[in-house]
């Protein structure tokens, strides 16, 4: 389905010429330049096109700087010549942002790769925006250290989509938020000032936080070059623990028990229903046997401290405890490396297994725990009624992050259609006005949940960002169609 048949290309942009490619031919090497040919086609497609494989771009020109200077070159000329731009990282993100909707020029950060500095007394890391978020995690372990955040993109997702997004994931329960964590950004702005602010500062003060604005923004407001980020000291003894269990009024009380007992070390409580484990057996590779047997739930916990004797005491201890109370039905302890890894690879794995099981619809909820899974639950009659369930739509599944009230559901069908969307979307509406959630927890808005940002923040709140957006981006360069497609460019100007 053309998602974007709806939208049109804003006028006011200019449209690549061939002198354009001539100045940018003058200030890059030859290699951080794909321009359309007949040769590149495929190459010039995995920017156009995003994980999802929903959103198509046209855009026939991609520019891959090496430096913050060259970054503000590229979007200076852009700003002058009024021409549209997609900043990219690792392309991972699920809400349609990171891919242009027509013609935009890509700015890949995939260049963008060294390390700048790394701190061991205050621990803290200075990188450019475009290191891929899984290397700077090894990076960090042989200095002790870890990044604060974990998420099934790693191998391929950069540090600055995950500040751009402001990327959740599985340590969130215990590290919380991008929000904490950086602690400076250099960014270019969309008329290619760089803004320097790689402070590595605990407390600051001084004014508004200026940073603050760009975690979460999404490219909309100009292009993060370099990260300062607050990292943790990696846990010298790590433990995995999975767990079956009868319902998911269980997997919480699980999780309040493991708050309980486990309260310090307890890193991640992540869950998913026995159909998400069913789609990752049949479509990737396990060669490791799940150890448990079938449940309609599971839940992975894992504990992260510094002594592995301790740890693993608390955790036998919590495991006993809520097998006793009939909490849980079975679980095991990992019992080294690899079985953590495989346990690990079945939840991470949920995604990737949804996209090769059908056309896949990712949504990604807040809501309270407590009614976290009655939302799976009514889709699916809700699509049974309309006589849905079974075909078009293969099946509903249930997974995420518990500890953060972070539900992620994705509904498989044979093909995309306007009438399982309008359902299931309705459906999660309904929940999240009556109990005050978010439609979009840790994805974003991109172009697939802007029409949400409307309707789920006060007038006030909406006609702030408009204006945000406007005062950096007077010309509208920077993303286009994102956020606020829907509307006259000028009207932002509230
Ligand atoms: P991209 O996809 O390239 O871009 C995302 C957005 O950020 C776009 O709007 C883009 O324009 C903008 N952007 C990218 N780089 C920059 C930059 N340097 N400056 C300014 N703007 C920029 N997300 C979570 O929050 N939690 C999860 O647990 C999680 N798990 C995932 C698992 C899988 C298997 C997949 C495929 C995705 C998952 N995601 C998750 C979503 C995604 O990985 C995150 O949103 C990630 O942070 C995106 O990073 P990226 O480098 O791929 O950014």
């Amino acid at each position: 389905a053309d998602v974007h048949s709806n939208l049109k290309r804003n006028p006011n942009f200019k449209k690549l010429s061939q002198d354009d490619i001539l100045y940018f031919q003058s200030i890059l090497p030859s290699n951080a330049l794909t321009i359309e040919s007949d040769s590149n086609q495929e190459e010039l497609m995995a920017y156009n096109v995003d994980w999802l494989r929903i959103h198509r771009g046209k855009s026939k020109l991609v520019v891959k700087p090496k430096t913050t200077a060259q970054v503000s070159n590229i979007v200076k000329y852009c700003n002058e010549k009024k021409l549209a731009i997609v900043p990219q990282g690792g392309n991972t993100g699920l809400v349609g942002g990171s891919t242009p909707i027509f013609d935009e020029i890509i700015i890949s950060t995939k260049n963008l790769n060294q390390i700048r500095e790394f701190d061991p007394i205050s621990s803290t890391l200075i990188c450019d925006s475009g290191c891929i978020l899984e290397i700077l995690d090894d990076y960090l372990a042989e200095r002790g250290h870890m990044m604060p955040l974990d998420i099934g993109s790693k191998g391929s997702c950069h540090i600055g989509g995950n500040v751009a997004t402001n990327a959740g994931g599985v340590r969130y329960v215990r590290y919380g938020s991008l929000h904490g964590t950086i602690l400076g950004l250099e960014v270019v702005l969309p008329d290619g000032t760089i803004l320097d602010n790689l402070s590595t500062l605990r407390k600051d003060n001084t004014g508004y936080d200026i940073k603050q604005l760009f975690i979460g923004s999404e490219g909309t407001l100009g292009i993060i070059t370099g990260v300062s980020i607050l990292a943790s000291r990696r846990h010298k003894a790590i433990s995995v623990a999975v767990l079956g269990l009868n319902s998911f009024e269980n997997v919480q009380n699980a999780f309040i028990t493991s708050k309980e007992m486990l309260t310090e070390i307890l890193s991640a409580f992540e869950f998913w229903d026995d159909k998400s484990l069913k789609m990752v057996k049949t479509h990737l590779d396990q060669s490791a046997k799940f150890p448990l047997d079938e449940y309609p739930f599971y839940a992975l916990i894992e504990t992260g401290g510094s002594n592995k004797d301790h740890d693993e005491e608390k955790l036998s201890e919590f495991l006993e405890t809520v097998m006793e109370k009939g909490i849980v039905k079975n679980g095991i302890i990992a019992q080294d490396n690899t079985q953590m890894k495989s346990l690990w690879s079945i939840r991470e794995g949920i995604p990737d297994a949804g996209m090769k099981a059908g056309s896949a619809y990712f949504y990604d909820i807040s809501i309270p725990i407590p009614v976290m899974y009655k939302i799976v639950e009514d889709v699916i009659s809700k699509l049974k009624n309309a006589g849905l369930y079974g075909k078009p739509v293969i099946d509903v599944h249930g997974f995420g992050h518990v500890g953060d009230g972070n539900l992620h559901m994705s509904i498989i069908t044979e093909s995309y259609s306007p009438k399982i969307i309008n359902l299931v979307e309705s459906c999660i509406n309904e929940w999240t006005e009556k109990y005050k959630g978010s439609l979009s927890a840790e994805h974003g808005i991109g172009l697939m949940k802007s029409k949400i940002l409307e309707n789920s923040k006060p007038k006030v709140m909406v006609d702030i960002m408009r204006k945000m957006k406007y005062i950096f981006d007077p010309n509208g360069i920077m993303n286009p169609y994102k956020f606020f497609p829907y509307q006259k460019y000028e009207e932002l100007k509230v």
